[in-house]
């Protein structure tokens, strides 16, 4: 059976360890790819131009919403992100599982845009322990450790809409429980209703 990919949207806090767990819950599968977001934030140290994000002006984001490339865009601390969507729908026609790691506002629109998504927010085990990964990252300056942590607040009162919480105290449990999410998503009855019937 030729089946269309499904769109996984991970979301969380930043410092929560979503690129942490994807990275982990990825290994070795070939049946997922990661759509690589586009962003006005400047890149971090090791950030590379096209994996991490596409790293772009002000500018040339506006013209992006403008001629609507892109999937869903959000304003988070200061910058702005997106998705760009051509890419999107082409991963997912070729039934690839396409994993997008956005915040919620972004969230919200890809749920009205294409409600067959599926949800999933990752949170750390408390606030604290989340302030102490941001530190221990070291990639964000002080301003940017306070603005992520209001945020984080904002974000746990706004996420009430998401389909799958996963609390990642440990990486290795917390890949097994996103696997398992998606296995159990392929399995739904209405994907397969038509298959069972012609057999
Ligand atoms: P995000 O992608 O959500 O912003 P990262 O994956 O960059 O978060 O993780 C933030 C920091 O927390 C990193 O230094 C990472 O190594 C660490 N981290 C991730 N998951 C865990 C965990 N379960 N326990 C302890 N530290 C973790
Ligand atoms: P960071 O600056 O830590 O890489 O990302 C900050 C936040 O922006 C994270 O919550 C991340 O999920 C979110 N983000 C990254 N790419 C996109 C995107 O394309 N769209 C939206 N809406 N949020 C994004």
């Amino acid at each position: 059976m030729s089946e269309r990919g499904k769109l996984l949207v991970i979301s969380g806090p930043s410092g929560a360890g979503k690129s942490t767990v994807v990275a982990k819950a990825i290994e070795g599968r070939t049946d997922i790819c990661f759509s690589t977001s586009v962003t006005t934030r400047s890149p971090r140290p090791g950030e590379v131009h096209g994996r991490e994000y596409f790293f772009v002006n002000f500018e040339r984001f506006r013209e992006m919403v403008e001629n609507d490339e892109l999937l869903e865009h959000a304003e988070y601390v200061a910058n702005r992100y997106g998705t760009p969507r051509s890419y999107v729908e082409k991963r997912l026609d070729e039934g690839m599982n396409v994993l997008l790691d956005i915040e919620v506002q972004g969230a919200r629109q890809v749920r009205k845009k294409m409600p067959e998504a599926i949800l999933i927010f990752i949170a750390p085990p408390s606030l604290v322990e989340l302030e102490r990964r941001l530190r221990g990252r070291g990639t964000d300056t002080e301003r940017a450790i306070e603005g992520r942590l209001i945020r984080a607040r904002q974000e746990y009162q706004e996420a009430d809409f998401y389909d799958y919480l996963i609390v990642n105290d440990d990486v290795d449990k917390a890949a097994a429980k996103l696997n398992a999410i998606i296995e159990a998503e392929h399995c739904r009855f209405g994907d397969w209703a038509n298959w069972l019937k012609s057999n």
